[in-house]
């Protein structure tokens, strides 16, 4: 078009639309999931902006929040139309085109190495899947702030924006049309749409309708003269044969002239998916497959992987809302980069069904945002701003709750891992399934043991709790990972303290002198070598009424020994010349003890000071 405005792709975009383009991906499908997912957001949107002010949804049709799917054989267009918030022509430029999002390079570099096109829209960059099927894309799309514009593109490095001066007027909302490349042929059959809507939209909180076709009955005059032009073209468009009719309808016959029946094509829209939000289901009626393909399509990861645990549950009382929570498989690569300056809580909220966002950073503490999942609520209102949400008081007993089921979820995952030691009985009961429980546990500690840690630093309320999930090597654990009730039950006899130390790795910790006399006596000591650790110790004082003792800092003690006045007796002139010849400011104190076995003497550190371990690990970050 002459009056159309060009504009190019921003560089990285234009490069990933070339990948897509040359794509030998051949799992096409996922174009459908990501536009539907996106005509969902824009319904969110508006409905978000309805709570607020009702005149935004308008009237009429305007107000029907649905999706519609049509199929166009003739022309291959496949068209995917929603009333959602809509874009402006500077939305539309920006959103499609120019401006790219911090995925978007991300996903480039991904899709250059091993990457699947599978997770495109986690990276922000959904839409551009439809160049998969489509060699040439338009979006109408009318905003309220604006008239109806066209964006197009062949995917040429160029994209063209005009005010739409020929389509039917949207009301609001965008309709996509996908020019279909002739080997996507299977996207105009409508038996492949509801499948795939089936397959990957299940999750989809609005009406997903598809115009199709259907066959009916009609009675139509058997006398060909009598019929008028309208029937006889849709007798023609039928594919059924024309059938007489057999049956014995026709007996009162008095004056109408006779019918016969035939086989007519009519469309219609057809509902495809069932609305009913998962969370307010009944938890026992929800199948172990619905919740992982609900957490897949939640957090728009469609990797084969499944959640390491869920938990869905009803909180009833002042404060009333449903809740499921997920621990991924995986944690994302820059979970802990952004911990403190960038944090994003991963939870979506819901008000009575109504999408919020899902960046209320208010439902979880930092140290769990790792979960995903959703909270709907019926105790908050409706009709407020977000800021005046974030400060209402239910958000609290919200929280409260979330945080101690998220640590039941995370505890059950050790709990029914039969790799985890437990008590002999206990054992025996353990079933067949837990085959797939084997491991588990080790797998959540790899993944977000850190966020446990950081737990204990942050979350004083929860810190026993939390304590309960810790999992560490020690001199007894045989490279596996053990847990402190596990060390408890290990204790000796007379043992009052729980022993430590920390260090770069446990090669380096196994060496040390310090181990000597606690190893020949059949002490467990635990190996901490991350450098948290060190904060760590420095807020878990106690647990089970137990103290901490580093075993490379003053205090240790070991029990008596008959021969230590004596010896103390006996090197008193060492000690003292020894602390002579050591400037005070280079020891505190010279001090004869009974931690050592082989090696003759150590430099352990002040109760309160660092830890040799923490020295080093505040130099280095210094420099
Ligand atoms: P994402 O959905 O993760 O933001 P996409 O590449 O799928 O990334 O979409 C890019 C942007 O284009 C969206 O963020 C949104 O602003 C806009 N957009 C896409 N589809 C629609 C739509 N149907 N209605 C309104 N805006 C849309
Ligand atoms: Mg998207």
């Amino acid at each position: 078009r002459s009056d159309a405005q060009k504009f190019e792709f921003q560089a990285e975009v234009s490069r990933l639309m070339d990948i897509i383009i040359n794509s030998l991906y051949s799992n096409k499908d996922i174009f459908l999931r990501e536009l539907i997912s996106n005509a969902s957001d824009a319904i969110d949107k508006i409905r978000f902006l309805a709570l607020t002010d009702k005149e935004v949804l308008g009237e009429g049709d305007n107000t029907k929040l649905d999706i519609q799917i049509k199929l166009d054989k003739q022309n291959k267009i496949l068209s995917i139309r929603d009333r959602g918030i809509g874009m402006t022509k500077e939305d539309l430029i920006k959103n499609l085109g120019t401006i790219a999002k911090s995925g978007t390079s991300a996903f480039v570099e991904k899709m250059q190495t091993s990457g699947d096109l599978n997770l495109i829209g986690q990276f922000g960059v959904g839409f551009y899947s439809v160049y998969l099927v489509a060699d040439y894309v338009e979006v109408i799309s009318k905003h309220n702030d604006d008239k109806q514009h066209v964006w197009e593109s062949k995917a040429d490095g160029a994209f063209a924006i005009s005010e739409d001066t020929w389509n039917e007027p949207l009301g609001r909302g965008t309709e996509i049309r996908l020019h279909l490349r002739d080997e996507a042929g299977e996207y105009l059959e409508e038996s492949k749409l509801k499948d795939l809507v089936k397959k990957y939209s299940e999750f989809i909180n609005f009406p997903i309708y598809l115009w199709a076709s259907k066959e009916v009955d009609v009675e139509v005059p058997a006398d060909g003269d009598e019929s008028s032009d309208e029937e006889e073209k849709s007798a023609e468009s039928s594919s059924g044969e024309e059938e007489e009719s057999e049956k014995g309808e026709d007996e009162d016959t008095e004056d109408k002239p006779k019918t016969k029946k035939v086989k007519e094509t009519t469309y219609e829209w057809e509902l495809l998916n069932d609305v009913k939000a998962i969370w307010l289901r009944n938890p026992k009626e929800v199948t172990d497959e619905e919740y992982t393909k609900f957490y897949h399509s939640l957090t728009k990861d469609f990797s084969d992987d499944k959640p390491l645990a869920w938990s869905h549950f009803t909180a009833e009382g002042d404060v009333e809302f449903k809740a499921v929570l997920f621990v991924p498989p995986k944690a994302p690569d820059d979970l802990y980069e952004s911990y403190h300056d960038a944090y994003k809580s991963n939870l979506k909220l819901y008000v009575r069904r109504v999408f919020i966002s899902d960046e209320f950073n208010e439902l979880l503490p930092k140290y769990l945002n790792f979960l995903r999942g959703l909270v709907d609520s019926d105790t908050l209102p409706l009709n407020v701003s977000r800021e005046m949400l974030q400060q209402h008081s239910s958000l609290k007993t919200i929280k409260k709750k979330l945080i101690r089921k998220a640590l039941d979820m995370i505890r059950r995952i050790a709990d029914e891992d039969p790799d985890e030691a437990k008590d002999k009985d206990k054992k025996d009961v353990e079933n067949s399934s837990d085959d797939e429980k084997k491991g588990q546990y080790a797998k959540f500690w790899n993944q977000f043991g850190k966020s446990i840690k950081l737990g204990i630093i942050e979350d004083a309320t929860n810190r026993n709790r939390l304590a309960k999930l810790l999992r560490f090597e020690s001199t007894k654990s045989e490279g596996k990972l053990t847990s402190l009730d596990q060390y408890i039950s290990r204790m000796k006899s007379g043992q009052k303290d729980i022993f430590y130390i920390t260090g770069v790795n446990k090669e380096l910790l196994e060496k040390s002198p310090f181990l000597e006399r606690l190893k020949k006596k059949g002490y467990e000591v635990i190996f901490f070598t991350n450098p948290i650790d060190e904060y760590l110790m420095q807020y878990l004082m106690e647990y089970e009424d137990k103290k901490f003792q580093n075993v490379s800092k003053e205090g240790l003690k070991l029990g008596k020994d008959s021969k230590d006045k004596e010896l103390k007796e006996s090197f008193k002139e060492l000690t003292k010349w020894w602390k002579g010849v050591l400037a005070s400011e280079n020891v505190e104190d010279v001090k004869i003890s009974n931690r050592l076995d082989d090696t003759p003497c150590v430099v352990v550190t002040s109760k309160y000071g660092w830890s040799a371990n923490m020295e080093r690990i505040m130099q280095s970050q210094s420099l």
